[in-house]
């Protein structure tokens, strides 16, 4: 087989078992990323939400202090309307009263709309908070368990990375940017054995006997032509898997399955 095309399959192998230490770590890396993010969109809701609380205390205190001063300039008028002396006047001075209480209606009709607003505004802050403490729990929780992963496969991780830039180093650059396009493409498995299986099959005089039957490709178990096998066996050039588009090879401990199954099974 060509070198470099062990070192390719030692890439892979390398990949694999860097695949595998990446799926031990399951859903997490995921479940910290979205509630690292539900969290900022809560604290940026609580933070505007908050805000518009403290507008709200100023825009009622400012409405309560200027029906305070209608109240006394009111009572100013109604006090002056005893005293008006023509008919003239009293229409100006009642005109100026029923623009006064208009005033305060409008008044107390804002505060009234504003202390709703306070009000839900105030549910909303005390149930985003919880959800908010919660969610921040659970980060640490998970967190602590992602980095419990990371540690435990961190030794074997930085092994494993430190083989894989000596082989790099080792693959010619055509065969490795094929090797990346199909990684990319194929979750991650870009070569793969394949696999042949013989039959057991008995002559006349009793001697076992076996036959190839099979040949697939390991990656998506289609079958590879048969013609193909002794040169995937010499591994003199890359060949690849027609339906999955992965390379195939052959691996003395993987690819030969012999089987005293009968053909029906195997087929
Ligand atoms: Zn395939």
């Amino acid at each position: 087989m060509l070198k470099e095309f062990e070192y390719v399959i030692k890439l892979q192998k390398i990949d694999n078992q860097l695949l595998e230490i990446n799926n031990m770590k399951g859903d997490l890396p995921q479940i910290v990323d979205t509630l690292q993010q539900e969290i900022k969109t809560l604290e940026k809701e609580l933070e505007s939400e908050r805000k518009r609380e403290k507008e709200i205390v100023l825009e009622i205190t400012d409405f309560k202090g200027k029906t305070q001063d209608d109240n006394v300039h009111l009572e100013r008028y109604q006090d002056q309307l005893y005293l008006v002396t023509s008919n003239k006047e009293y229409d100006a001075l009642s005109s100026e009263i029923d623009t006064m209480k208009q005033d305060i209606d409008k008044s107390e009709y804002s505060i009234l709309e504003l202390s709703e607003e306070i009000d839900k505004l105030k549910e909303s802050v005390k149930s985003k908070d919880l959800t908010h403490q919660d969610k921040v729990k659970e980060l640490d929780i998970r967190k602590t368990e992602l980095e419990k992963t990371n540690n435990k496969t961190k030794s074997v991780k930085a092994k494993l990375q430190k083989e894989r830039t000596n082989i790099v180093k080792s693959i010619p650059l055509r065969y490795f940017r094929e090797y990346n396009r199909i990684a990319k493409a194929k979750e991650g498995v870009a070569i793969v054995p394949i696999q042949q299986v013989f039959i057991e099959k008995k002559d006349k005089k009793g001697n076992i006997e076996y036959i190839p039957a099979k040949v697939s490709c390991s990656g998506c178990h289609k079958i590879v032509p048969p013609q193909k096998v002794v040169e995937i066996r010499s591994g003199n050039k890359l060949n690849r898997c027609e339906f999955c588009g992965r390379l195939l090879y052959w691996d003395d401990k993987i690819s030969e399955i012999k089987s005293n199954n009968n053909e029906e099974e195997i087929f």
